[in-house]
């Protein structure tokens, strides 16, 4: 199996080439179509399957088909990864960088611990995908920093420990502010109850990929 099949366009597959992917993951395999088909997707995937790329590639070509940004789009914030810890914000932010590095998009790495001057330089210079940790998202939209009102595509990454975490009424005063239509992509290590019931309130129909 290559890559060239999933319906990734060669901005992309340029670019994983580059990367030295040749095949694509089992979770890639499986979720990269999917996602692409525009279906809410929740995916049972550890860390090291090769999540990030499965939903960061589909996630680029969704958002800018065939490599390309419209000129005439106002910039403004469509897609939201939300993961537990600033080091997988900062992996994440610099995986999609690369495997996005033919297509010309603005994106942010949004986390605690450091001040917010850089952040906020980012979010006013047009940020279209940013890649955040719940607290400090949360800070930007308390001092309306940014606004997530025109999010089209919603990840939440390790789902499992963002509960775990105690990110759950964080998660909640997120999930708020989004637009009621948008794709949700939700990817866990573990399916417990709690995480259950927050892929219930959170997805619609979703497909389950389970690897
Ligand atoms: P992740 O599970 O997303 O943390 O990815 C684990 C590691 O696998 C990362 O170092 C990726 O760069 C690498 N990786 C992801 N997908 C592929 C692939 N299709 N071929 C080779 N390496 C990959």
């Amino acid at each position: 199996m290559s890559f060239d099949t999933l319906g990734l366009s060669p901005a992309l597959l340029r670019a994983l080439n580059e990367q030295g992917y040749t095949a694509p993951t089992p979770v890639q395999a499986e979720a990269i179509p999917l996602v692409l088909s525009g279906r809410d997707v929740m995916a049972g995937a550890q860390t090291g399957t090769g999540k990030t790329a499965a939903f960061s590639l589909p996630l680029l070509e969704r958002l800018y088909p065939r490599g390309e940004r419209k000129a005439e789009t106002p910039r403004r914030v469509r897609a939201l990864v939300l993961t537990p810890t600033r080091e997988l914000a900062l992996q994440v932010h610099d995986s999609m960088r690369a495997y996005g590095k033919y297509i010309r998009f603005s994106s942010a790495a949004i986390f605690g611990g450091v001040g917010m001057g850089g952040q906020v330089q980012a979010l006013r210079r047009g940020a279209e995908i940013i890649v955040a940790t719940p607290g400090r998202l949360i800070d930007h939209l308390d001092q309306r920093t940014l606004s997530l009102a025109n999010i089209e595509v919603l990840v939440l990454d390790e789902a499992d420990r963002m509960l775990d975490m105690g990110f759950l009424p964080a998660l909640k005063k997120i999930l708020a502010q989004l637009p009621k239509t948008r794709q949700n992509l939700f990817f866990s290590a573990t399916y417990a109850d709690e995480v259950k019931k927050l892929v219930n309130e959170l997805l619609t129909d979703p497909v389950q990929v389970q690897i």
